[in-house]
């Protein structure tokens, strides 16, 4: 077995690997690269390998850096089914075709330029019509739901406690009848979020694909989020401005919303108007509203009396068309506006920063993970000055970087989830983080740990069979994969017998019965 990696490599976005076994290939995540100009280009290009070789893409979560090419590579020839929870299949079904129309808006822009430098045009990665078209091949998993895909390969899904309806990924392949582990983190979530469940302990895996996206850093303790967030929205009020809240479209914006809820139900929370300032976080919304059976108990008892109180549904405003969105222009006070791209370099939010930053009345609240490149991140970083729309804005607004309430697990519960492996993976590789934040939490892991840790470079693969530490081919199977292997073809079997007898396959399973047996 193989396996390559061509996204999410020493870098965040993008993320998208192959495992290959000798009739499969299937992707773990197909997603697209975000932050800079060189990360983004890379979307244009052609896939490193042949998408109609592909016979599986197993999709960890709806972000667009782990879903956001799919279009592209059904576009290219994927023919194969796409797997995902339900909750990710229904967003997906949202945030693709969405993605697809911002390709066709920034191909427009980009056109415009060639076309007045008489260069040869380009055509968008893919287009909302694309995107629809690739969501025929999506097929739902629920968690904890062990399937085989074929004869040699199963997967079963977690929850991955980062946003609605994300996993991780348990992957086992047969080879020469020994069974091979693999664990794919997806996006590890925070602890203690609101809405969701914190992210499932695995037991062991041999092979563990990890993310660390915080590898280096750990979230400022923020004491009660709810609390912090009251006391922003007080202060700025009391100056005279607005709090912009840059949020990703789906999961941080009903975060935001269910803090904002709760503190209007307890009657705290100052006169004011709420503006979900984003078509894509007012649909995703409804998705959340349907999947209530994915929460977490406390939000599951807290859902109905905070979207019935007619209190919040009286402040809440969902500005769906451009015209509403740009009213919010004119309000000078007491507005949280709510708006998308969560790292601010596209969409509806950067006209609200444009009206807001330059004014020392206004907060802005950073609620998510802002990628090196992106105007969010030069906001963060300090930058006095910056450019929006080809205007420069001067930032005097407060800002306020509230990293808690992120999505992602920091270093301290990276590393608590990977102590809660009851028997350590021996191989790790590390995807899905900045070089600095990869190589610190790769020498913490050696430090503690006696196993052999990876960052991959992208295009890179490692082949799991050769000079691995898999001794099974010198040792036989141990008694607990011996179990596994005989029960699986024990259920292979009584399949076989039910849907039509394959005499050879039988006697085939039968063979390695006997053999197994022995050693049990
Ligand atoms: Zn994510
Ligand atoms: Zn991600």
């Amino acid at each position: 077995m193989k396996i390559s990696f061509y996204g999410a490599c020493r870098t965040v976005t993008g993320s998208c690997h192959m495992i290959e076994t000798e009739d499969t290939k299937l992707l773990v995540d197909c997603g697209m690269f975000q932050g800079s100009k060189d990360l983004k280009e890379l979307n244009y290009g052609e896939f490193s390998f042949s998408p109609n070789e592909i016979d599986y893409v197993i999709l960890s979560h709806a972000h667009i850096d782990h879903s956001g090419l799919i279009p592209k590579l059904v576009k290219r020839g994927f023919k194969g089914t796409v797997i995902s929870t339900k909750p990710t299949t229904d967003l997906c079904s949202i945030m693709l075709p969405d993605s697809g129309h911002i390709q066709e808006l920034e191909v427009d822009r980009k056109n415009r330029k060639l076309a007045r430098a008489g260069e040869p045009l380009i055509e968008p990665i893919y287009n909302h019509l694309d995107a629809k078209r690739a969501l025929m091949q999506f097929s739902t998993l629920d968690y904890n739901l062990k399937v085989d895909l074929t004869p040699t390969i199963s997967v079963r899904f977690q929850d991955a406690g980062h946003i609605l309806g994300s996993s991780i990924v348990e992957i086992w392949v047969k080879e020469n009848s020994y069974q091979t582990k693999l664990v794919f983190t997806g996006d590890i979530g925070n602890l203690n979020q609101p809405i969701i469940k914190d992210p499932t302990v695995i037991d062991e895996t041999d092979y563990l694909i990890m993310e660390t996206t915080y590898g280096n850093r750990l979230h400022k303790k923020l004491g009660n989020k709810q609390e912090l967030l009251l006391q922003i929205i007080e202060s700025t009020f009391f100056r005279g401005g607005n709090v912009i809240i840059p949020a990703f479209a789906v999961e941080r914006t009903q975060d935001i919303l269910y803090y904002l809820g709760k503190l209007d139900l307890a009657g705290r929370l100052p006169d004011c108007k709420i503006y979900v300032d984003s078509p894509l976080a007012i649909s995703a919304s409804e998705i959340f509203k349907v999947s209530v059976n994915y929460f977490d108990e406390e939000t599951k008892a807290a859902f109905d009396k905070i979207w019935q109180s007619p209190g919040i549904l009286k402040r809440i405003v969902m500005t769906r068309s451009a015209e509403e969105s740009k009213k919010l222009n004119e309000i000078k006070t007491n507005a949280i506006i709510i708006s998308a791209s969560g790292m601010c370099d596209a969409g509806r939010i950067k006209h609200h920063l444009k009206h807001n930053l330059w004014r020392e009345e206004s907060s802005i609240v950073f609620v998510g993970y802002q990628a090196p490149g992106t105007l969010g991140r030069q906001i963060i970083d300090g930058k006095k000055q910056v450019r929006i729309h080809g205007e420069q804005i001067a930032v005097n607004a407060q800002i306020h970087n509230l990293d808690g309430f992120s999505g992602h697990a920091d270093q301290n519960a990276l590393l608590h989830w990977f102590d809660s492996f009851k028997q350590k993976p021996k191989e790790v590789f590390l995807v899905h983080g900045e070089p600095e934040g990869m190589d610190a939490f790769k020498n913490i892991l050696l430090e503690k740990y006696d196993i052999e840790v990876y960052t991959p470079e992208i295009n890179q693969s490692f082949d799991l069979k050769h000079g691995k530490v898999k001794v099974y081919d010198v040792q036989g199977p141990s008694e607990k994969d011996a179990a596994l292997v005989y029960a699986n073809i024990i259920n292979k079997l009584s399949e076989l017998y039910r849907v039509n007898l394959e005499r050879h396959e039988i006697k085939q399973l039968y063979e390695k019965l006997k053999t197994i047996e022995k050693t049990i």
